[in-house]
């Protein structure tokens, strides 16, 4: 693999590291020729750090590494992809990539994704998603059913403020039921999406 270093008078190339399984960029970073060869030598992504001024694995300290599992260079070798299987958060923040969830998807799905890396990174005592959803699917399922029959109540009782209010308990709290089952959001999106030309049903 030729990559072209003296591009930069630096001898820097940039690195992109995506998430070999969803291709989500988790974060970007330099190699020399010496971080290039000790990341094909070690197996974990090692990066020259301008900062540091030295060859940084990443995860040396914190134990996230990054495995890389496939190595690929641009149309003139002068930039790498690097898939890779990330050991925990990659940002040095905590937060899985270094880049912020892309929300063109809408706040619920962005919603979604906090209340995932709240319950996930599980780093705040008094984060009631936590709480809640340490208490076990039971429990969650439970919250679920009494948001949607106060969505009802409210529906019935022609208060649009609560309705409104109760509607967006009941949101929150089924996002937590999705994560408590190991689903996502996007699950059910998509048997919605399916159902599109498929029977209409009355129940
Ligand atoms: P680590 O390599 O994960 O053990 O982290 C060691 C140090 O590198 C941290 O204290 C941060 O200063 C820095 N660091 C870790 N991850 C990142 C990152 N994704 N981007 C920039 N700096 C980082
Ligand atoms: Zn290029
Ligand atoms: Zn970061
Ligand atoms: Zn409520």
């Amino acid at each position: 693999m030729k990559i072209d270093f003296t591009k930069n008078n630096d001898g820097l190339v940039p690195v992109i590291i995506q998430n070999y399984l969803n291709n989500q960029v988790l974060m970007l970073g330099y190699m020399n020729q010496e971080a290039f060869d000790k990341t094909q030598e070690i197996g974990k992504v090692t990066f020259f750090s301008r900062s540091k001024n030295r060859l940084w694995t990443k995860g040396e300290e914190s134990g996230n590494f990054l495995e890389v599992k496939n190595i690929a260079i641009d149309c003139d070798q002068d930039t790498i992809l690097i898939k890779a299987k990330p050991y925990g958060p990659t940002c040095h923040t905590g937060s899985v990539t270094c880049f912020k969830e892309e929300s063109n998807r809408g706040f619920v799905y962005e919603l979604e994704q906090t209340i995932n890396d709240r319950i996930d990174l599980d780093n705040d005592p008094d984060s009631y998603t936590n709480k809640l959803y340490k208490k076990g699917i039971n429990k969650v399922a439970q919250k679920v059913g009494e948001e949607a029959i106060e969505v009802v109540i409210e529906a019935k009782d022609n208060n649009d403020d609560l309705f409104l209010d109760e509607s967006a308990d009941l949101l929150y709290h089924y996002l937590i039921l999705l994560k408590a089952k190991g689903f996502k959001l996007e699950d059910v999106e998509n048997i919605l999406k399916n159902r599109e030309n498929g029977p209409r049903r009355e129940d």
